[in-house]
């Protein structure tokens, strides 16, 4: 047997080492870094990418993904900019056309808003564009959908013009056939593949689902994964993973270990829109005393023993927390039950809290992009406590350990998203909130990577290659940055064109 040094599957020829790295060729065997070496020094690979002096970071990782639901959202059509009836029915009609999908299947599309159409939606337009096609339009407030002639024999509703509003729409919408797993798989495929796209080469999927079991599934349907996936435990699901032996880490078998068992999950509380997120203070202006202060989903002292029955079967455990009462009484606890795990959101923070985090060994996992987001909705609610809103600056201050996720389908699964969304703490121009909690481009990125700036000989090859170096762009383009190929467990999973 040839040692892997003269028979590397993959060189990465002029290749800048890190943010600020130098210029190197980077060998690849058998999924691991075997070797970095001065450029032009390295022997021929089986395959080789010329890096053209672009920049080789460790892969990003998305920590908070519920990627079923994120599948199913890209698979409809957008209507967001659409300024008529006439003009969605027509987005629709080409749309499909280029879907390569059979007249029978429901098609939908998502986010208009015809309160500012100067037409009204009917169901004979879509008659038109689309005669056979079970189209669905829904609206960008979920409240009401306009249907097409076949969907609504579809659903057996007879409707005068097809645009149902609440509980008719509601119902009509419950009605329409589930798409089938065979469609769900693709979906996701497509999803990950995507992902690879924009540098991601891992995820925690935190969808509702027997997740393991899931996406074993559809490592076997594609033959192979084109990213790794932390398939995390859904809620009330801990027994029956103890049960099958799983271990969080353990590779699920039939995947090429690219799936791994992730922790289990809990909520400890609401969220913020829907003022549940569990909080010390009271929400502004709601009476009901019992829900001031958010909600409380579930019992600490249950936690605990869970956790502590966990731990002894090699689990860990991920507690979803946005209030910042809920983040301390999750601390409390991973303290009681002495083991260290992860929070989840930790979107209000108090500041006694901040050094539990790293003190505790729980890993703040945040979405960046939802502070950019949720702000105005955050100063209402959370009036007076902002400046420990996202605290991503303080929680770092203080040692805690951030892993950046999307949550998407709430904010878009987009790495570089959340990476400007930390650093610039605003989008679309307005002026910076809470600059003071924006975070340098390095510990955003760190915070993208699992805590690595750096590919090192020895690490699993999990790399992704960008024509820039972030830490020389304009902040703002740092959402757009420019990926030139993905790799995975030394094999490439997206290479630029
Ligand atoms: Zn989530």
């Amino acid at each position: 047997m040839s040692g892997p040094a003269f028979s590397p599957d993959l060189l990465l020829r002029r290749v800048r080492r890190g943010l600020g790295g130098p210029e190197v060729d980077v060998r690849v065997a058998n999924g691991t870094v075997i070797g970095i070496e001065v450029t032009g020094a390295a022997p021929g690979g089986a395959e080789v990418i010329d890096g053209h002096g672009g920049t080789l970071l460790p892969g990003l990782r998305d920590a908070h993904v519920h990627l079923s639901q994120w599948a199913a959202a890209l698979q409809r059509v957008d209507l967001a900019a659409t300024g008529s009836a006439v003009e969605a029915a027509e987005v629709m009609r080409r749309k499909h056309s280029e879907s390569g999908l059979s007249a029978g299947q429901v098609f939908i599309g998502f986010g208009f808003r015809d309160g500012l159409w100067p037409d009204a939606p009917h169901k004979d337009l879509l008659q038109r564009v689309l005669p056979q096609v079970p189209a669905v339009l829904i609206s960008q407030d979920l409240h009401c959908a306009w249907f097409s002639p076949a969907a609504l024999r579809l659903v057996d509703v007879d409707h005068p013009t097809g645009l149902l509003r609440e509980a008719d729409c509601f119902e009509a919408l419950r009605r329409l056939p589930e798409a089938s797993a065979d469609e769900t798989d693709g979906w996701a495929i497509e999803a990950a593949n995507r992902a690879a796209a924009l540098g991601v080469t891992e995820i925690t999927d935190f969808e509702f689902t027997d997740s393991t079991v899931v996406w074993a599934r559809r490592a076997q349907r594609n033959g192979r994964l084109p990213i790794r996936v932390r398939a995390a435990i859904r809620p009330g699901g801990m027994a029956e993973a103890i049960e099958r032996g799983q271990r969080t880490g353990a590779p699920v078998p039939g995947t090429d270990a690219l799936v791994t068992v992730g922790p289990c999950k809990t909520l400890m509380d609401g969220s913020l829109n829907t003022r549940t997120a569990f909080c010390h203070d009271p929400y502004p202006g709601v009476v009901d005393p019992l829900e001031a202060r958010g909600l409380l989903t579930q019992d600490p002292d249950e936690l605990v023993s869970l956790m502590r029955t966990a731990a002894q079967h090699g689990l860990s455990f991920a507690v979803h927390a946005i209030g910042d009462l809920a983040n301390t009484l999750a601390l409390d606890c991973f303290q009681a039950a002495g083991v260290g795990g992860r929070i989840e959101h930790a979107q209000l923070v108090s500041e006694r809290d901040l050094p539990r985090f790293a003190e505790l060994g729980v890993i703040a996992g945040v979405q960046p992009s939802h502070a950019v987001e949720d702000r105005d909705v955050a100063d209402l609610q959370w009036n007076s406590r902002t400046d420990r809103a996202y605290p991503y600056a303080s929680l770092l201050a203080a040692g805690a350990t951030l892993e950046f996720g999307s949550d998407a389908p709430v904010s878009r699964l987009d790495p570089w998203n959340a990476i400007a969304a930390a650093v610039t703490r605003t989008s679309g121009g307005r002026p910076p909130w809470h600059g003071e909690q924006a975070i340098g481009v390095a510990d955003a990125i760190s915070a993208s990577t699992g805590g690595r700036l750096t590919p090192s000989v020895g690490d699993r090859a999990d790399l992704v290659l960008l024509a820039q170096d972030p830490t020389e762009v304009a902040a703002e383009d740092l959402a757009q940055m420019n990926v030139l190929a993905t790799i995975v467990d030394g094999r490439i999973s997206h290479r630029a064109e």
